[in-house]
């Protein structure tokens, strides 16, 4: 940390606008919220669709199949029950955050960015325990999912974030 420096942050002075309102930054180099890029089992090709009809909580990547068009249509005239894979966030959408904290707690706030889910979950939890050194860097994301914050929690459908894997975050739901 650099000691502040008066001249780069000058305040009502027309003469010297400071270093920082012409300082540009880079975009950043990659989302944050790439969701996993999933391929249909039968081709390789990517996939939109799934089997639809399964529990919650009872899905694996590992062991559930997903399906391109025209494979999910094969599935289908066979009779299988087909659904959309779940859409990853919109950029700008207000989603609803399952973070976690380093003692297992869980806190569901509805935030547009995981930043912004870890600040407010960070201010909680500083209420909370009126502790100012509130650890908002153990605080991690467990599950991403649209839907009311304050409705039911079986209503909320899960949203592809990062690795999280969906069985994971409907559990960790069930804890919250
Ligand atoms: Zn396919």
């Amino acid at each position: 940390m650099t000691s502040f420096t008066e001249s780069a942050h000058p305040r009502g002075q027309a003469a010297n606008a400071g270093q920082f309102r012409t300082k540009m930054n880079d975009e950043p180099a990659s989302e944050l919220s790439q969701a996993p890029i999933v391929s249909c089992t039968e081709c390789g090709a990517p996939a939109e669709y799934r089997y639809g009809n399964v529990p919650r909580g009872y899905r694996s990547p590992e062991t559930e199949a997903a399906f391109c068009g025209a494979h999910a249509a094969r599935v289908a005239a066979d009779g299988g029950t087909i659904e959309d894979l779940p859409k990853p966030q919109e950029p700008g959408e207000t989603v609803v955050w399952l973070i976690e904290g380093d003692d297992h707690e869980y806190e569901l706030v509805e935030a547009v960015s995981e930043e912004d889910a870890l600040d407010e979950t960070a201010d909680r939890f500083r209420d909370r325990y009126d502790d100012d050194d509130a650890p908002r860097d153990s605080l991690t994301v467990a599950g991403v999912f649209r839907g009311d914050v304050d409705g039911y929690s079986d209503e909320l459908e899960f949203v592809p974030y990062g690795d999280i894997a969906e069985n994971d975050a409907y559990g960790k739901l069930q804890d919250a």
